[in-house]
């Protein structure tokens, strides 16, 4: 669906901006303010976004870096950007919860939004609170994130103005070659894991693609985490350590921090002798962490959970 364009209302606006802070700023010209705008709403995203639109247009992310895309909120001004942006990419199923209403606002402005996880195949969750409900976390499967890439490519290309469509996709093919190298990757390493290794306990459902994708089982679990670890309720120990007997595992995998202290927990408190392995879920590192792409996040998850399913 096309938008009907306000001819100028980038430039218009941009214009403005340089008149107003240009008492202030020595050059607008450096800031480009008439290069196209893409706003993403999560980190991950936004990496993919950033790798296929390159230097053809700027992207803006809203999600600070290594918070929780579930839980986080935007300024007014990062509102103000939604609305003037040439294309929004979101995640679309519910991933963002409080931006949502901004983006539709956006998008009831006339403003091109993409959703992207209801346009690549989602699954239901199949445990847990969300059961039956269309699952965000696409991104554990790279051969969706493989979709997903030409998606927004033909969407830059169609619906911001002024890119040049060729560079866009060709960046696309090229980022698509990095995914399926990543895909590859993992296919062979959790491919030498024996079947009856191939068992998540882990106690966010952000891996039911990759467990689809790789034949893995998901089994689900309350893991105390962060702030709570202080003192995790008897229970959650108790409903940990069933789920890791039942699925007799030798590692769980969480988001949470203090990893090696819920181990010493629960060997302490349950007797069960299980290492604690943190993964990257949710979202990216800054440049000096572990994740501060895409690529380095599913690469390091999947070193860490070979590693952690073979040991025993
Ligand atoms: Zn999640």
């Amino acid at each position: 669906m096309t938008r009907p364009r306000l001819p100028g209302r980038r430039t218009a606006l941009a214009a403005l901006l340089c008149a107003v802070t240009a008492a202030t700023l020595t050059s607008c010209a450096t800031e480009r303010p008439d290069r196209p705008g893409v706003v993403v709403t999560t980190d991950i995203l936004g990496d993919i976004t950033r790798e296929i639109a390159g230097d053809e247009a700027e992207v803006t992310v809203l999600m600070p870096t290594g918070t929780d895309p579930h839980s986080f909120g935007v300024s007014a001004p990062q509102a103000a950007r939604l609305e003037q942006a040439d294309l929004v990419v979101h995640n679309g199923l519910g991933l963002e919860e409080n931006v949502q209403h901004h983006v539709r606002a956006a998008e009831d402005d006339g403003v091109p939004v993409l959703a992207v996880a209801p346009a690549v195949d989602p699954i239901d969750h199949r445990g847990g609170d969300g059961a039956g409900q269309p699952d965000p976390h696409f991104w554990t499967d790279p051969q969706r994130v493989r979709t997903a890439v030409t998606l927004i490519a033909d969407r830059i290309a169609a619906d911001v103005e002024g890119v040049d469509p060729g560079r866009v996709r060709d960046n696309a093919a090229r980022y698509g070659r990095d995914i399926d190298q990543l895909g590859s990757e993992m296919r062979t390493a959790f491919g030498a894991l024996p079947a009856e290794r191939r068992r998540l306990v882990t106690d966010h459902h952000v891996f039911g693609y990759l467990a689809q994708r790789f034949g893995f089982t998901v089994v689900g679990a309350v893991i105390p985490g962060g702030s709570t670890l202080a003192s995790p309720s008897a229970s959650d120990l108790k409903s940990l350590a069933d789920a890791i007997r039942a699925a007799d595992v030798p590692a769980v995998f969480t988001g949470a921090a203090q990893p090696d202290r819920l181990a010493r927990v629960l060997r302490d408190e349950t007797g069960l002798g299980v290492s604690v392995v943190p993964l990257y879920t949710e979202s990216l590192t800054g440049p000096d962490g572990g994740a501060p792409t895409y690529l380095a996040m599913m690469r390091a998850n999947t070193r860490a959970i070979t590693a952690a399913l073979t040991s025993r």
